[in-house]
């Protein structure tokens, strides 16, 4: 059985005040405990400790991105030893808007899974097409490319969870339907049969981003393959409790 796993990437928002106010709202939430649900909250680097110390035990924190190998002479980078040692566990790596916006590339975006993997970090590595992609039947070419760019540098995948994010859904409120979701998560899980292995496809948990909400998520959530989410702009309001429910 794979757990449930919620994540919530806060991206590049919030001040002081509201980061703590999100975390007043995510410490009084009831939720499954953390036996059924990981739940995993992302706000940007320079409110992790932070958010690290005051949020509720069961919860967890991951950062956004890291650098791609040890650190050093790299100006306005965080390295994923610098991670470690203040004890936060997670990164998200290969966000479509890293990749669109900072042009990282599938392959670079693999170094820093592996290298993340390497040093101790849990990895939540996202994929997804472009509209353009889905309209033209590539959907699946893309995906693939994306998952073999990881797949290449990683052999242990105990510590990844795949974020499956269609751009054209990701902060638009259009989310995928439930079927479209479904069908990528299943042909994600056949890739990682065929080209990873048996076990591997079925132990790693395949989670949907884009537009999802307190009033979607339960759709969602009831598709065999889908097994959490990945969510933005709901994350940072009290329907992220709902969405962290949704399976009850
Ligand atoms: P939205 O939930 O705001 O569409 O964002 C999804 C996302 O990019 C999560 O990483």
């Amino acid at each position: 059985a794979r757990k449930f796993f919620i994540g919530g990437n806060w991206k590049c928002n919030g001040t002081l005040e509201e980061v703590k106010k999100i975390v007043s709202m995510l410490n009084e939430a009831e939720v499954p405990s953390e036996n059924f649900v990981e739940v995993v909250v992302s706000p940007p680097f320079v409110f992790l400790p932070l958010v690290e110390s005051l949020l509720r035990p069961d919860f967890q924190v991951a950062a956004q991105n890291c650098w791609v190998r040890k650190g050093g002479a790299f100006t306005g980078e965080i390295s994923a030893e610098m991670l470690v040692n203040l004890g936060i566990p997670c990164v998200i790596l290969g966000h479509s808007e890293r990749r669109s916006l900072l042009n990282e590339s599938n392959e670079f975006v693999g170094d820093k899974v592996a290298y993340a993997l390497s040093v101790g970090l849990k990895v939540i590595a996202c994929i997804g097409e472009t509209l353009q992609q889905r309209e033209s039947g590539s959907t699946m070419a893309v995906v693939a490319a994306q998952t073999k760019a990881i797949a290449d540098k990683v052999s242990n995948w105990t510590h990844v969870v795949l974020a499956y994010e269609p751009v054209w859904a990701i902060g638009t409120g259009k989310v995928a339907t439930p079927g479209q979701a479904q069908e990528v998560h299943l042909e994600l899980r056949k890739w990682l049969h065929d080209s990873v292995g048996a076990e591997v496809a079925a132990t790693t948990r395949i989670i949907y981003g884009g537009s999802v909400n307190g009033a979607n998520c339960r759709e969602l959530s009831a598709q065999p393959d889908i097994d959490g989410f990945l969510v933005g702009g709901a994350s940072l309001k009290p329907e992220f409790a709902d969405i962290i429910r949704s399976l009850t």
